[in-house]
């Protein structure tokens, strides 16, 4: 019988989760996982939709703007309002009870969508200018939100394509603000306290310094940020976008870090977009709680933490494995997934 050799893949540890991810470049040959990286490019989206729900207002009247930019009528860009289907709702009462062993509490918060003027300005293929404008209108809402009772973590995230989680297909981000601390959350706080007490360092800075000197996980860097797939990547060509200065709180960037953070979510979006087809992805805001009272967190938690961007393609999929342990099998190593992208060229922009 014929023996089938394999190249070792290797068990990779996140110093600050502790979680394992196995990276088996192996298993990149499995037909089905070619088939899905070498997809054909989706056709270019329309700049307008007639029956998009973003896009004709007319016809499909949306709740009331919260917040525009640029804020002069006719002339806005982007715009924040409620979602219709909220999964979290605005309430002036806030209940929390127990069912025997169980722990349960009303679903208060907000639930805003922020949506680009036109139908076609995914971050992938958008202006700088359109995404620092986005940058502006989520810090402005994040600081608006954080005083609001029952507020205690705000994730901003994006569904990019269908298989991502996006039921619209108009270029929108979604502003979730919540009463708890997700788990994962918890987990990066706890992490690189934990982090610091055994090396004497916070984790983010060595980390950064180690992909700085090392290079080959670097995606693109520019003045204020660096842009690398992790160590421990849990997916295919993930990617985050780490400022280099340390600091806990995503809504106190200034101008400048907007400017240059609007250029680095261009650069390896852009790049995902020409390398990869126009993927579908999902990237989260990752920031310290705004948790004024103590209610979901100590507070000499965040001063270990740095706030930061996580993008993650979707081009494999969860199965038992991932699902049973919590360890992701990633096929493409992270230091190929990087030069990879350091390649790509971006893509045509829209403005
Ligand atoms: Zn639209």
């Amino acid at each position: 019988m014929k023996k089938f050799k394999h190249p070792l893949g290797q068990l990779r540890q996140d110093p600050i989760t502790e979680k394992w991810v196995a990276i088996a470049t192996a298993r990149s040959k499995r037909p089905d996982l070619v088939a899905n990286t070498e997809r054909p490019i989706p056709a270019p989206k329309p700049r307008y939709k007639e029956d998009c729900p973003f896009c004709n207002l007319a016809k499909y009247p949306q709740e009331p703007d919260v917040l525009r930019l640029p804020d002069v009528p006719l002339h806005w860009q982007v715009h924040i309002f409620a979602n219709k289907y909220p999964a979290f709702v605005p309430s002036k009462e806030f209940h929390s009870w127990n069912e025997g062993p169980y722990r349960a509490l009303d679903s208060v918060g907000y639930h805003d969508l922020m949506a680009t003027r036109y139908h076609n300005q995914d971050d992938g293929v958008a202006d700088k200018r359109l995404i620092a404008l986005e940058l502006e209108a989520l810090v402005l809402r994040y600081r608006q939100l954080q005083g609001q009772s029952a507020v205690n973590y705000i994730q901003v995230i994006k569904n990019h394509g269908k298989e991502a989680g996006a039921s619209v297909e108009h270029s929108h981000h979604q502003i979730f603000s919540i009463p708890v601390l997700p788990g994962d959350i918890s987990e990066l706080l706890h992490g690189t306290e934990r982090f610091a007490k055994k090396n004497g360092e916070k984790a983010f800075s060595i980390i950064l310094d180690f992909e700085r000197s090392e290079q080959k996980r670097i995606v693109f860097e520019n003045e204020y940020f660096t842009a690398y797939c992790p160590f421990a990547s849990r997916v295919p060509y993930e990617t985050w976008i780490m400022p280099r200065q340390s600091n806990p709180f995503f809504e106190t960037i200034g101008p400048d870090e907007r400017e240059a953070l609007a250029e680095a979510m261009q650069q390896v979006l852009g790049k995902l977009y020409t390398g990869l087809n126009d993927p579908p992805y999902n990237y989260y805001i990752h920031s310290a709680p705004c948790d004024e009272t103590g209610f979901v967190c100590d507070k000499s938690l965040f001063g270990h933490f740095r706030w930061h961007i996580s993008i993650l393609p979707r081009i494999t999929t969860w199965a038992g494995f991932e699902l049973g342990t919590g360890i992701e099998i990633n096929t493409v190593s992270p230091e190929d997934a990087a030069a990879f992208l350091r390649e790509q060229k971006l893509p045509p922009q829209h403005s």
